[in-house]
């Protein structure tokens, strides 16, 4: 590994995804420190949530190197349930278990995963839960709370395992505009915490505020990364404008 690699919580070496004879990622070099916030942005269809999914292994890169915490995960011999503790998900989709109570959701991976007992995993979700502001739902069940509180309790389930990195892929595209702010405003709090987080979104608000870096990718490439003040004021590659131009 290179200087950069061993400072690096997540480095990617020259991915390469494709899928059948359409290449989906052409070469993605990207590493992110600890504490790092880096905003992913590109049009639909440049490869955001495939690069995000090669991290946790979710899907299988064609070839290329990725890092978490050191340990290679594209090695086939690394055991990947033990890296993919230290990596929280927050998609689109919340994906909350429907015959779960709220604390529940937040008490079970806990419970199952990481083979903590009833009382510490309820203690923990509880805590959790407070902190994304739904102590008062903890014994609802998702289906009668609204999709930004929804999103809220699968970012408290993500905590609940103690990652040392969040990804979230398009958290708040599902949401209705009036409840996009709550799940940002949580995510926000997440990242002054001093979170590592690699956020795909298109709440350019959020990546001018919270992130260190943006990186803008297009066609399975990184076009062009920087300050948020560099990609979104200043930006220097054509693409990176006119996707701008789209979404401001
Ligand atoms: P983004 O998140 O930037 O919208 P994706 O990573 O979802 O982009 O997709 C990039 C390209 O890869 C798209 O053309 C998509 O159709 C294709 N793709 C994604 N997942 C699969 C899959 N499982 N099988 C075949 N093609 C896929
Ligand atoms: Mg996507």
């Amino acid at each position: 590994m290179s200087e950069e690699s061993k400072n690096a919580i997540v480095e990617i070496q020259n991915l390469k995804k494709a899928f059948g004879d359409h290449v989906v990622l052409d070469g993605i070099n990207l590493s992110v420190r600890p504490g790092e916030k880096v905003v992913v942005l590109g049009p639909s269809g440049s490869g955001k949530s495939t690069m995000l999914r090669c991290i946790n292994e979710l899907e299988v890169p064609t070839s290329g190197k990725i890092f978490v915490n050191g340990v290679e995960v594209t090695n086939p011999k690394t055991n990947l349930n033990k890296v993919r503790e230290h990596l929280g998900m927050v998609f689109q989709r919340f994906n909350l278990w429907p015959h779960k109570t709220v604390v529940e959701n937040v008490m079970l991976a806990q419970q199952i995963v990481l083979k903590v007992a009833e009382e510490p995993a309820r203690r923990k979700a509880l805590e959790l839960l407070k902190s994304v502001g739904l102590l008062e739902k903890a014994n609802d069940y998702p289906a009668s709370l609204s999709g930004g509180q929804q999103q809220r309790v699968a970012i408290a389930r993500a905590l609940a395992m103690e990652p040392k990195v969040m990804l979230f892929d398009e958290p708040t595209s599902a949401l209705d505009p009036e409840l996009v702010g709550e799940v940002l405003s949580v995510m926000k709090r997440l990242a002054d915490s001093g979170m590592t987080m690699i956020v795909v979104t298109h709440e350019i608000g959020f990546a001018r505020e919270v992130a260190d870096r943006v990186v803008f990718m297009d066609g399975g490439h990184i076009i062009e990364e920087g300050s948020p003040e560099e990609i979104l004021v200043a930006p220097k590659e054509e693409r990176t404008k006119s996707f701008l131009a789209r979404v401001l």
